[in-house]
């Protein structure tokens, strides 16, 4: 008698060595162009979507979850988005559960990307220490600025997982396991991350918000959030560096990912795309 494999299984890639690279939408907001790229425009008053995200990584033995969105409480309260749930729980729905995540990669400190981090409790989460120290380091209180985008939850639930021995701070560009690196660009935020994998099509870059929608870098033109202006600039061009492809680097925030690559499994269109 044969069991039917799980959906993670049948997503896993057929090599060791190799990634498979998943992106999983978990809300969507209308905002404006203003709020999304810098300087004022005839344009900057017009609705533009931005999507919310995190990302999966597979390869024969690990599970590594990239950025971990906004959990239900802070989602409640967020005027005008639509939160299609936790995504944990959209996990959950396609077959992952919390305790099979090894890894946690956090591409920064922003609060749409940590708030389910407690909710993952076999996992380590990776941080840049640049990133670290900005938002919780001797400074940190003293520092005003953006501090809006930084949950204090998630980085107490942060801390707690540290002194369990769950977080491994990394400086600068690290292979955390074959195929699979951390490359410190700033620019969005002191200790931005992106992430690289190697795949069967190539080196996938998950730029998160180093260029949060395509336009970012297609125009040259950085999102209005940003700790440092030269190093968005410098990230857009590492990003480039780093991909085996324009079509193998993922935007942040960007609705037509759903649309430029296919569903993972025809049973996933809507809630899940395969990158590569
Ligand atoms: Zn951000």
């Amino acid at each position: 008698m044969t069991s039917t494999p799980s959906p993670l299984t049948r997503l896993r890639p057929r090599a060791a060595g190799l990634w498979s690279v998943f992106a999983v939408p978990y809300g969507l907001r209308v905002g404006l162009r203003g709020e999304h790229f810098l300087g004022h425009d005839d344009r900057s008053g017009e609705p533009h979507p931005t999507a919310y995200y995190v990302w999966l990584a597979l390869s024969d033995e690990e599970v590594v979850l990239v950025d971990t969105g906004i959990g239900p409480a802070r989602a409640a309260g967020m005027a005008g988005l639509h939160y299609y749930g936790s995504p944990v729980r959209l996990l959950a729905s396609v077959g992952l559960a919390p305790a099979d995540v090894g890894w946690v990669v956090l591409t920064h400190l922003h609060y749409d990307h940590t708030g389910t981090v407690a909710e993952m409790p076999a996992a380590t989460s990776v941080v840049q220490r640049a990133e670290w120290e900005y938002w919780s380091g001797p400074t940190a209180r003293r520092i005003t600025r953006e501090r809006w985008l930084c949950s204090p939850t998630d980085l107490e639930n942060l801390a707690a997982a540290d002194a369990d021995g769950r977080v491994r701070i990394v400086s600068g560009d690290v292979e955390l396991m074959p195929g699979l690196s951390v490359h410190l660009v700033g620019g969005h935020t002191a200790g931005m991350q992106v992430v690289r994998l190697r795949t069967a099509a190539g080196h996938v870059v998950l730029a998160s918000d180093a260029s949060h929608f395509y336009e970012n870098r297609a125009e040259d033109r950085p999102a209005p959030i940003l700790h440092c202006m030269p190093a968005v600039y410098a990230a857009f061009d590492r990003i480039v560096e780093l991909a085996d492809g324009e079509d193998l680097i993922v935007p942040g925030h960007d609705p037509a990912v759903l649309q430029r690559y296919p569903a993972a499994a025809p049973e996933l269109a809507g809630r899940m795309v395969r990158i590569a």
